[in-house]
């Protein structure tokens, strides 16, 4: 056995230890709930009515629990098992023991149906090398242990034979490992659909490309990660933003080009960050990095003299910042993006860092905010290529409209400063969009038409914290529609299979059992969904979050998915039925972030930068707004110098809306595979699975739902050939000696058995079970 294969094979294989079955059969062994583990074994001693009396196996002690309480456990034949889908008892105890198990193994993946589920072991192991790419090239999926190589490869291989285009979504909490999979499955791809390395004799300008572009590929994601990644509390290497990566094949498979499309960027890290938090990493790669030119090139401070900076330099373990600036500019260098646009982008960098110095003063006699000292402005102009007494105006005193006329109108310190920090926000925004597509341009190098692609999509799961908010309905209300997408397939799946098999059986569909709530959110009318009601609330002039909040309850206070909260003080605004279970959203300057507000005088200096990097940031200016448009903000707020119209501003939510609508049409043109990663505690430590945590995920990423939509089918089937084999000794003289045919035979089998004519259909080429009737078959079959 390899160092490897231990991390990949259960031990003893398929055949369970004698003496376990019998021990199963005996004892009647069930799970019962547990506070601590989740579930418990125990084995049955006295069933009274509604009741059982249950003697625990670990400590010998008798309980009594409700039936309904109980869940059967598996035979021992299932231990460890690869795919869970083929339990014969599918209930949560037994999955959560399932993936415990192999976890304490060191086998972090294990397929449940659709799903394949991946535990974060939170250390190395060694399953990742080249050597086990090689094994997994090629193979079927169930030829080999379960791996995020075998989803991949299986996703190519379709690729090439069905022509059909293929997605990855890999879902999941922060810290689960969503980015670390995406990464493995690029490095895959990279590997066995290059042309280049294996075939060294040709040396086609083609073949040098294609070993360039993967290694361009591979280099994307340092770069997104440097810019777009930071440490939160729960993942040093958070990524801030979702992303979806399409990798484009020619018809021999080879890899011909990429592009990545980014959503929803947490833009406000770069100008706050909560208790040990950090910025995104390239703030402090540059800060420790960048050698003496480059300092005074970006007019680079200390640390503790960025007030956005909250907590200074915060320093990860094990992480050096100086190293990954260098990594950082040769992975530039290998995408080749040149020196110039590098200090470009590190130049905004350094801009965003230095507006958060820019400090304001309210004037002795009126409310007006004054600048006492310019310097930060100073160095503000001059990393972006503006005049400093323009910014200083349209900062301190913008012209606005009123009526037909502009003024100029003088502002309050909080206005200053909000739209100061709005600019940061927006400036580092900008310009991280321009690095994706700069990233899509050198990845789109051979300008060749792909055949069919391999999306992989690494996107936040679920979020339910105590109280959420704009950012949590975005990416709960994603989730929706990405197991919508789940259920239907399963629906499709299973369809087929069933018509395949010529098994009358009219499957549900619960992809339509999402919904309701997705239209709570986003219907555009008839009632108007949450999102409809947000920017209609946006552009109703004295409207404010409780005002939008009144709406909401009004437009869908009778929506069963919908809930307002009891009367509490600081509670929640209203209450949303998702899925994956009840969230309380709170609304606070959800108007504001919808809007998302920019001082329109300062974004006109900045589109005539002399700068040509900075101007080309802000080239286009149509979805700039000013404050005046934002409920609260009327009095005193900056008018558009710039004509804004209803139709030509767009907002956060509807520029979301359409990309998740744009993403999605793109998925459900694909042959999706499901990837969950799961976080088994929350203290980033090896070996340890909290059951509750893990429980819950399952919970929120589908797998139980998964689980409850097979039960309503046969989820257990067995080829003819294999159920006669094992099942033959429990009718035994039903088969007449010599040849019969698979069919025949099981039909015969299943007539001696008795078994009730709802619990099997028998198919083509296999036999279909209900949930459990295996286990019945197991037990019976130990008794002879
Ligand atoms: P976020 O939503 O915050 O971006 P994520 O789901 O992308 O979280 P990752 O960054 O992929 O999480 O993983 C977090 C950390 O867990 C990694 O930095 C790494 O240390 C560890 N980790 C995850 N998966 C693996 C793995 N397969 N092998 C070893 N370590 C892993
Ligand atoms: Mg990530």
């Amino acid at each position: 056995m390899s160092e490897a294969d231990k991390f990949l094979y259960r031990d003893g294989g398929k055949v369970a230890n004698p003496l376990d079955q019998a021990d199963w059969a005996t004892k009647k062994l069930v799970w019962i709930p547990s506070e601590t583990l989740g579930f418990v074994a125990g084995s049955v001693k006295e069933e009274k009515g509604e009741e059982c009396v249950v003697e625990l196996a670990d400590t010998g002690k008798k309980v009594t629990v409700n039936k309904d309480d109980i869940q059967k456990m598996n035979p021992p034949k299932f231990s460890k098992v690869e795919d869970m889908a083929e339990l014969t008892c599918l209930n949560e105890a037994s999955v959560l023991h399932n993936l415990k198990d192999r976890y304490y193994s060191g086998l972090i993946y294990t397929y449940s149906g659709l799903f394949c589920v991946v535990i974060n072991p939170y250390k190395y192991l060694p399953i990742y090398s080249e050597n086990i790419i090689e094994m997994y090239k090629g193979k079927k999926r169930h030829e080999m242990p379960p791996h995020i190589y075998a989803i991949t490869d299986t996703a190519y291989r379709s690729m090439m034979q069905d022509r059909e285009d293929q997605s990855i979504l890999c879902t999941g909490e922060s810290g689960a490992g969503k980015t670390e999979n995406t990464k493995k499955v690029i490095q895959y791809l990279a590997h066995v659909a290059s042309s280049f390395k294996s075939k060294k004799d040709q040396v086609s300008t083609m073949a040098r490309n294609h070993g360039e572009l993967e290694k361009q590929l591979l280099q994307a994601n340092p770069i997104l990660e440097a810019f777009g990644n930071g440490k939160t509390v729960k993942n040093d290497n958070s990524s801030r933003f979702g992303k979806f990566i399409r990798i484009n094949f020619d018809v021999n498979g080879y890899i011909v080009g990429a592009n990545i499309e980014t959503y929803l960027l947490e833009k406000s890290r770069a100008i706050r960050q909560a208790k040990d938090e950090r910025a995104f990493h390239v703030f402090y790669y540059m800060l420790t990095g960048a050698g003496d030119k480059m300092r005074s090139e970006l007019c680079l401070e200390d640390y503790n003299n960025y007030r956005f900076l909250t907590h200074g330099n915060v320093t990860i373990p094990g992480q050096q910042d100086r190293d990954l600036f260098v990594e950082t500019m040769d992975a530039f260098n290998i995408m080749s993006i040149p020196e110039e646009e590098r200090i470009g982008l590190l130049k905004i960098v350094s801009a965003v860092l230095q507006l958060g110095n820019m400090s304001f003063k309210k004037e002795r006699n009126s409310d007006q905010a004054s600048m006492p000292d310019d310097t930060a402005a100073q160095k503000v102009c001059h990393l972006l290529g503006m005049n400093v007494t323009d910014f200083t105006r349209a900062i301190l005193s913008p012209r606005i409209k009123v009526g037909r006329d502009y003024v100029q109108k003088a502002q309050t310190q909080e206005q200053a400063e909000f739209a100061v920090e709005a600019l940061a926000k927006a400036s580092y925004e900008r310009m991280f969009r321009w690095l994706v597509m700069r990233i899509n341009k050198a990845l789109d190098k051979t300008k060749r038409q792909g055949a069919s692609f391999i999306g992989i999509l690494d996107i936040a799961g679920f979020e339910i914290f105590e109280l959420n908010s704009f950012e949590q309905l975005c990416i709960n209300y994603t989730n929706e529609k990405l197991q919508q997408l789940f259920n239907h397939t399963m629906f499709v799946l299973e369809q087929e299979e069933y018509q395949r098999e010529g098994i009358e059986w009219s499957f549900i569909d619960f992809g339509l059992d999402l919904q309701p709530c997705i239209d709570l959110i986003e219907k555009h009318a008839s009632p108007p969904g949450v999102l409809a009601l947000l920017d209609e609330e946006c552009w109703f002039p004295k409207a404010t979050d409780k005002s939008f909040v009144e709406k909401v309850v009004q437009e869908q206070g009778n929506n069963p998915k919908f809930q307002k909260p009891k009367k509490l003080k600081d509670s929640a605004d209203f209450c949303i039925i998702h899925y994956a279970g009840k969230v309380d959203y709170k609304a606070d300057e959800w108007l504001m972030k919808n809007m998302d507000p920019l001082n329109d005088n300062v974004a006109s200096l900045l589109n005539q930068s002399t700068d040509k990097f900075v101007s080309e940031l802000w080239k286009d200016v149509d979805r700039i707004v000013g404050l005046d448009k934002v409920a609260g903000m009327s009095d005193g707020g900056i008018h558009g110098a710039m004509k804004v119209r209803k139709g030509m501003f767009r907002t956060v939510g509807q520029l979301y809306k359409e990309q998740l609508s744009n993403l999605m049409t793109t998925l459900r043109n694909t042959n999706p595979n499901f990837v969950r990663c799961i976080i088994p505690n929350h203290e980033k430590k090896a070996g340890k699975l909290e059951p509750h945590l893990v429980l819950d995920q399952l919970r929120c990423n589908g797998v139980l739902e998964g689980i409850r939509i097979c039960r309503q089918g046969f989820p257990n089937r067995i080829v003819f050939q294999e159920f006669r084999q094992r099942y033959e000794i429990l009718t035994p003289s039903t088969i007449p000696k010599g040849f019969m045919d698979g069919k025949q035979a099981c039909v015969l089998m299943i007539k001696a058995l008795e078994l009730d004519s709802n619990l099997f259909r028998i198919g083509q080429s296999k036999v279909f079970f209900r949930a459990g009737v295996l286990a019945h078959l197991e037990e019976e079959r130990d008794i002879k």
